[in-house]
């Protein structure tokens, strides 16, 4: 008899965006003359510009040398991928991060869930509400929950509510984490946090020898030059925390995966005696025995995103998601809805009318006026009576979507 991890069987199903293509699929089948305009799914709508394009067709035709042929590569990614990060993501912000803290990887949504392996399972997880669902799902797939109770809360995590109280900025706990996720600009709500913020955070994760699990995926959005873009840039945090950054929506790569998790060389964590014992040799070890790198031509592409022309194309398409993002808000405001997020951040969360829930808001929206955004409450219970608009989209569709939200009435 063969026996699975009964922490699969604790998970919730993986209710949202099934949910949301279900209900897409049958509008649309029974409507086949409607125009849907779809803002729910949080994915790049635009082509990989033309600096990066041209590294990943010479990393291609290098693979088809023999003179340049690559095999496996260097286990934390390649030196000139890792050294153009150091340099442009942190020494120019004035971030001490050396390239042999750094390791490349496929993805942020597998770092965010593997740390997870080399943390052991007594240690309790504090996510945000709403989150980003891979946190609280890979913390429950790696034993360390117990079920999920009737209110979606599952026991041993440390929920902390983002809600309008508070901006959308979550509050020090009063249990104390031992890990805790905190991502910003925050997928679901736009929101982003001050220097002020982070170093409130900073300071806790000392004071509790904590560790933060800092999901950066959205920085590059960020053109307040008050916001920090990295946790880095707070002082002593590289004594306590763990950063996630990607590709993906920086310049579109969610279809080519490159991403990269930093792990300074001063964190550490404790043995069960309390003796401290450093991370980063840990992940090094369990990277190099499940993973072996990403392909060279990727990394080649990704590493053009450093160039000056990759910069400049990188930041034109930032630019058209952010306009996205603005109209989205300003249209939103101009119906008389409550907006928040949006400025720095490519989504917008809103607060639904007439107090209709989640799911009411969503069927009014694609019933009515055609429109798919993302029900709020998908992401946690904090999230109901909020939706989602993502700002990856083309513009001709944001600006029509939103005449139509000018239509509705309540
Ligand atoms: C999109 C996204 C990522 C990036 O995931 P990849 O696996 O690198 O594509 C990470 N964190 C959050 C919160 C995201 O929304």
């Amino acid at each position: 008899m063969t026996i699975i991890n009964e922490n699969y069987l604790k998970l919730r199903a993986g209710y949202l965006f099934p949910e949301i293509g279900r209900r897409v699929r049958e509008f649309a089948a029974a409507n086949p003359d409607k125009d849907i305009i779809r803002m729910g799914i949080g994915d790049v709508t635009q082509p990989l510009s033309s600096a990066i394009i041209k590294a990943f067709h010479e990393g291609v035709e290098e693979m088809g040398n023999k003179s340049t042929f690559k095999g496996y590569g260097p286990e934390q990614g390649y030196d000139f991928l890792r050294e153009a990060i150091a340099t442009n993501d942190y020494k120019l912000r004035g971030v001490e991060i050396s390239a042999d803290e750094i390791f490349v990887s496929d993805g942020s949504k597998c770092d965010t869930g593997n740390i997870q392996e080399i943390f052991g399972n007594v240690n309790i997880i504090a996510i945000c509400d709403p989150v980003y669902p891979v946190y609280a799902d890979t913390t429950v797939m790696s034993g360390k929950t117990g079920i999920c109770q009737p209110n979606g809360y599952f026991d041993n995590i440390v929920y902390m509510p983002c809600n309008e109280g508070n901006g959308f900025i979550p509050e020090l706990p009063d249990t104390r984490p031992d890990l805790i996720f905190l991502c910003f600009p925050n997928n679901p709500t736009g929101t982003v946090a001050t220097k002020e913020v982070l170093k409130l955070w900073v300071d806790y994760a000392i004071a509790n020898k904590s560790i933060i699990l800092y999901d950066a995926a959205y920085e590059a959005f960020i053109t307040d030059p008050s916001i920090p873009h990295s946790i880095f840039e707070i002082d002593g945090a590289k004594s306590v925390a763990i950063e996630f950054r990607s590709f993906s929506k920086t310049a579109g790569f969610t279809g080519t995966r490159c991403a990269f998790t930093v792990i300074p060389n001063e964190l550490m964590a404790y043995d069960k005696t309390g003796n401290p014992v450093a991370v980063k040799p840990l992940w090094m070890r369990r990277q190099t025995t499940k993973f072996n790198g990403v392909s060279y031509p990727v990394q080649k592409a990704a590493a053009a995103i450093y160039s000056e022309q990759g910069k400049k194309e990188v930041k034109e398409l930032i630019s058209y998601y952010l306009e996205n993002a603005e109209i989205i808000r300003e249209s939103l405001a101009a119906s008389g809805f409550q907006v928040f997020g949006g400025r720095n951040a490519p989504y917008v969360w809103v607060k639904t009318k007439n107090n209709l829930t989640s799911w009411e808001f969503f069927d009014k929206l694609l019933n009515e006026i055609n429109v798919v955004g993302t029900p709020g409450s998908g992401f946690g219970p904090a999230g109901e009576g909020y939706f989602r608009f993502s700002a990856f989209a083309d513009r001709e569709n944001v600006t029509k979507a939103m005449d139509r939200i000018k239509l509705l009435s309540f």
